[in-house]
């Protein structure tokens, strides 16, 4: 059964995140804030310094939080069950009665409460005791790297409507780089962001939906099948009825001429709950 996000093994998509944010945090340090005026390198340093600390922080609690369902931990530790049976469920893997919103994982092969998802970011699930850790992470990534390429993007604009004063300003602090150099590797570190960035957006926005609804990852996908379940059944049906209507019987049993249309509509209506 495993505690925590940092015990062997590690993801190899784990490991990669840590090795990127240390890259992108590097890159922001050295080739972005040194080429911005003082005042501006102080301020864009200081909030960016403490959304990569809340991401970092952020980071480490949601993979060292154990977010196990209670009945399971107390079992583990030698305690006497809380609260009656009636209001648990039953896990036929831990084989005992658990919280009802929690689930089993077979990554960590334990019930979790309130499971969200396994995340292979921080090869650790979420569930109640971390999520609040893991949007955080989420918000403050997202926040840092939104920094990071809207200057990275006011550089380019900078450097390509005059590229002569941009030139000369950056020359000062990176002489061997110089202008167009620099550009290059911000343009680099922009690239290694973007899609960073793209998929922060999508899951903020995810969750975001997700904490508006009161809903769980893991509700969300079982709502989301039993719908798609739903829809195919009722396709199901409606195909059955059309056939069926255009059966050359069709018109002599209702006495009705071009009933195509009519009958699939009532059926699949009576069929609707
Ligand atoms: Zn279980
Ligand atoms: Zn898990």
């Amino acid at each position: 059964m495993r505690k925590n996000g940092f015990e062997a093994p590690l993801e190899p998509l784990q490991v990669l995140t840590w090795v990127l944010l240390l890259l992108i945090v590097g890159g922001f340090y050295s080739f972005i804030v040194p080429a911005l005026a003082r005042v501006w390198a102080i301020v864009a340093g200081l909030v960016y310094g403490v959304l990569a600390s809340s991401t970092v922080l952020a980071g480490i609690l949601a993979c060292l939080k154990d977010p196990i369902d209670p009945n399971v931990r107390r079992f583990h530790q030698g305690e006497t069950a809380a609260g009656s049976a009636a209001d648990k469920t039953f896990c036929f893997l831990c084989q005992l009665h658990v919280n009802k919103g929690s689930r089993h994982c077979r990554y960590c092969d334990k019930c979790v409460d309130r499971f969200d998802h396994h995340c292979k970011w921080l090869n650790n699930c979420v569930g109640r005791s971390n999520y609040r850790y893991f949007v955080t992470l989420l918000v403050s990534t997202f926040f840092m790297t939104s920094i990071q390429l809207g200057i990275s993007a006011w550089f380019a604009i900078m450097y390509h409507s005059d590229n002569a004063a941009f030139s000369d300003r950056v020359e000062g602090r990176y002489a061997r780089l110089g202008g167009t150099g620099h550009i290059v590797l911000v343009y680099a570190f922009a690239v290694l962001v973007l899609p960073f960035l793209g998929l922060l957006a999508q899951l903020l926005g995810f969750h975001i939906m997700l904490i508006s609804r009161n809903l769980t990852t893991y509700d969300y996908i079982v709502q989301e099948q039993r719908k798609e379940r739903e829809r195919k059944e009722r396709r199901r049906i409606l195909d059955k009825d059309k056939s069926g209507a255009r059966h050359p019987l069709a018109c002599c049993v209702s006495g009705e001429r071009g009933g195509v249309d009519a009958a699939p509509a009532k059926s699949g209506q009576a069929l609707v709950p």
